[in-house]
């Protein structure tokens, strides 16, 4: 899709032909993660290039080619931003490389904004690697790993002065007669480098120095400055125990090079420690650790807890950052004057100027996985880089992934196990509830809410999990069986009873609450149950006992979440009932009882990787109960007390559960035994989007035959969403190239063919949710 007014790619107008995406040799060996044929460090040439390829934001898989030729200002590099004409209009553009394109063909460069790239060599190679394997279009991956600020024109240079001979001179000479004019002139003269004339006194001075030639004005790339914390860490590291330290020292061991570890230790069984011990060890050697989490909730916990310890003031990458201190934080980074840096996911991209250890927690997280737009997996990406960077990667769960087990199982990874708590604490008893035949209220039954109460009068707090926010999922009609339904998907409603409103979770729909069935003016009833009326029966119930409720409606507003988070850690609200949102990480001393209120939700939910979630959570949320000197308590309610994830995850340990999910996983011929690529569309009529994804099958059926499997097009698990109606195409594969080939060959007949009907089509690579 060449664009008007830009000079076509070489060849054939194919946006990739130049290169751009077929970059990674994908023939390599079926492990993702032990490619060893990593695609080459673009080198920056020198000399006689006048030609550069640059990508904009856009739908655009390649770049654009413009040549050089102004006289003043910086130079064209790869990972600087210029300014470019571009079809009628100009555009920010960032250099990818040197391009072999003739300069009389192409159009100019009408500005270089960066003396200095922003993106270094080993950035960018990872940026087009992801976009190539994800199958995104390079601009907008690119833009997207910039700050926001820097995705426009705004500048990184500031005025700045030097000295000159004169002025040393003059310094040497003592012929100085103003005290401000002197200091100013022996902090020049005391650096190499010029410095930021901001820094150097008032404006009158700087004038004075210049005008007697003692100085010179010129202009350097802002100083990217990070805090050194004055105070060493407060905070004594315990001693580790045995696992710990042996931990510890496999790591130590296993040398600077690259090396994915994956470090599976219980909930409470001290990762944080061991992470802490080798961040420790690479900050004192002068390198640089990024940490990736997946939840910016959990960020504030960890950064506390990491500034306590170690003496450095970590650089935060989330979402939640003001534009300025996003870009503050991130140029420190780029530049290495910030030795600690967390963030989410995105932070998978931050240039790091002297890298030395990667750590991403709860590595199994779903939320490392982007869901909109560009859809890379963080922890997919660095281990990409961990190798590309030759440095080690540790990838840190209570409840690892099945796709990072396998690894560690076939030894491509290398397992370090936590099995014990690092308090001493003993891991929570789980047992089943059968609720079959029993009588229930609001969802509990006798025997949990027993329970409950004991916990409560022992002093205990109490967590309930239900992973269904709102009142009640539906409103129903007992008379006709009308159903409270969107208008624009196929879902119900959900009753919001606090704020008297019928919502739509996929769309955000929302109309008051009937007060009687539309069709035949029955009274309408609830079913189902969620948190909101878990909270209320519980608090009528319990009263005194204070309650809390963690979803994402109870702790919208700003510090409210941290204000819950406080009272429970007060001891003031003893019951806690949240959805998944209390399975994150949250360290609750005075937690006993941990009742999972519906088991069978997620036992029975149509997703392949149902089970595998089911197991994760599970763990995750019994981790929180008894971490100090009580003994903790799960309850499961279930109706099939006999499945036989249950009976494995109670009878035996996450791994033989995993292990069993991957027999299974194989037999059906699914990841991660199977590379898999997932085609979604959506239009507002189901033939459109049904009659593409039909034609790309029968292309891809056509082009690859048994080497691949393509399954579809099928209705989307939510078949209709805000008025569109969605299909998929599963694409599984034995070889990874045979899916890569497979997608290309889908970009380039789709990228070339005008769509009609508004239909909108997207690639997931390695999907974790099919919805
Ligand atoms: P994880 O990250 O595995 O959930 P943490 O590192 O948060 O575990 O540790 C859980 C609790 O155990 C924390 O309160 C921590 O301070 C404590 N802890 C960790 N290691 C030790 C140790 N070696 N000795 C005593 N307490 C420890
Ligand atoms: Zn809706």
């Amino acid at each position: 899709m060449p664009f008007p007014g830009v000079a076509p790619f070489p060849g054939n107008g194919d946006p990739r032909a130049c290169g751009i995406l077929r970059i990674m040799d994908l023939d390599a060996p079926d492990n993702p993660h032990s490619n060893p044929d990593a695609p080459v460090r673009p080198d920056t040439p020198v000399g006689a290039v006048t030609a550069w390829t640059a990508v904009v934001p856009g739908p655009f898989f390649g770049g654009f080619t413009y040549h050089f030729d102004l006289d003043a200002g910086p130079v064209p590099a790869p990972g600087v931003r210029v300014r470019v004409p571009f079809g009628q209009s100009e555009r920010v553009a960032l250099v990818i490389e040197p391009s072999p394109i003739d300069e009389q063909e192409t159009r100019p460069i009408l500005e270089v904004l960066d003396a200095a790239p922003l993106l270094d060599a080993e950035t960018l190679a990872c940026l087009r690697w992801a976009a190539a394997y994800y199958h995104h279009p390079l601009g907008d991956v690119v833009f997207a790993a910039l700050p926001k600020i820097l995705r426009g024109e705004r500048r990184l240079e500031v005025e700045a002065l030097a000295s000159t001979p004169a002025g040393r001179e003059a310094l040497r000479d003592g012929a100085m007669r103003g005290e401000r004019q002197r200091e100013a002139l022996e902090t020049l003269a005391a650096s190499r480098e010029p410095l930021p004339a901001a820094k150097l006194g008032p404006a009158a001075v700087r004038r004075r120095l210049m005008e007697k030639g003692w100085a010179e004005s010129t202009r350097i790339t802002a100083p990217a400055e990070w805090p050194v914390p004055a105070e060493p860490g407060s905070e004594v590291a315990p001693a580790l125990n045995r696992q710990q330290q042996d931990a510890v020292e496999a790591v130590v061991s296993g040398g600077d090079g690259f090396q994915a570890w994956l470090l599976h230790g219980v909930t409470g069984s001290g990762k944080t420690e061991v992470y802490l011990a080798l961040i420790e060890r690479e900050l004192a050697a002068g390198r640089q650790v990024l940490v990736v989490v997946p939840e910016i909730s959990l960020t504030p916990q960890l950064i506390d807890r990491f500034a306590r310890r170690l003496a450095v003031r970590p650089a935060v990458l989330h979402s939640g950052l003001a534009d300025g201190e996003r870009l503050a934080a991130w140029r420190a980074v780029a530049a290495g004057t910030a030795g600690l840096v967390i963030g989410t996911r995105s932070a998978a991209f931050v240039p790091l100027a002297r890298p030395g250890l990667i750590v991403v927690d709860e590595e199994h997280d779903a939320a490392l996985k982007q869901q909109e737009g560009f859809l890379y997996h963080a922890r997919d990406v660095l281990v990409w880089r961990a190798r590309q960077l030759a440095i080690p990667i540790l990838l840190g769960s209570a409840t690892p992934s099945l796709e990072s087990l396998r690894h560690a199982w076939a030894g491509h990874y290398r397992h370090l196990r936590l099995s014990e708590r690092a308090t001493g604490a003993r891991m929570p008893a789980i047992h089943c509830l059968d609720v079959r035949g029993q009588t229930m209220e609001a969802g509990l039954s006798p025997a949990l809410l027993r329970a409950i109460e004991r916990h409560l009068l022992d002093g205990g707090q109490v967590m309930l999990y239900l992973n269904r926010r709102g009142y009640a999922p539906s409103l129903l009609c007992h008379a006709c069986g009308y159903v409270a339904g969107c208008p624009h998907c196929d879902a119900f409603l959900t009753w919001h009873r606090q704020i008297g409103r019928l919502r739509c979770h996929h769309c955000g729909f929302e109309q008051g609450v009937p007060a009687d069935c539309p069709s035949c003016q029955a009274p309408l009833s609830v079913r189902g149950l969620g948190t909101e009326q878990l909270e209320d029966v519980l608090a009528a119930r319990f009263p005194g006992f204070g309650i809390v409720r963690l979803d994402r409606d109870a702790t919208a507003g700003k510090g409210v979440m941290a204000e819950s988070l406080a009272r429970i850690a007060r001891g003031e609200a003893r019951l806690v009932v949240g959805t998944q949102m209390l399975v994150k990480g949250h360290d609750f001393p005075g937690v006993t009882l941990v009742g999972v209120v519906n088991a069978d939700q997620a036992l029975f939910a149509s997703d392949f990787r149902g089970p595998e979630r089911f197991a994760q959570s599970l763990l995750q949320v019994a981790g929180r109960a008894g971490r100090a000197e009580r003994p903790g308590e799960v309850l499961v309610q279930t109706h099939d007390p006999d499945h036989p994830v249950l009976r494995r995850l109670l009878a035996e340990d996450y791994e033989a559960v995993m292990a069993a999910q991957l027999t299974e996983r194989e037999q059906a011929e699914l990841p991660p035994t199977r590379f898999a690529g997932l085609i979604r569309a959506d239009a507002p009529q189901a033939d459109t989007a049904r009659a593409f994804l039909m034609k790309v099958a029968e292309e891809l059926r056509a082009g690859f035959g048994e080497e691949l499997s393509v399954w579809g097009p099928v209705p989307a698990p939510l078949a209709r969403r805000a008025g569109r109606y969605r299909f998929q195409l599963l694409l599984l594969a034995r070889v990874r190239s045979t899916l890569h080939r497979a997608l290309w060959q889908v970009d380039d007949s789709v990228g070339s063919r005008r769509l009609g009907g508004r239909l909108r089509w997207s690639i997931d690579v390695d999907p974790i949710d099919l919805a």
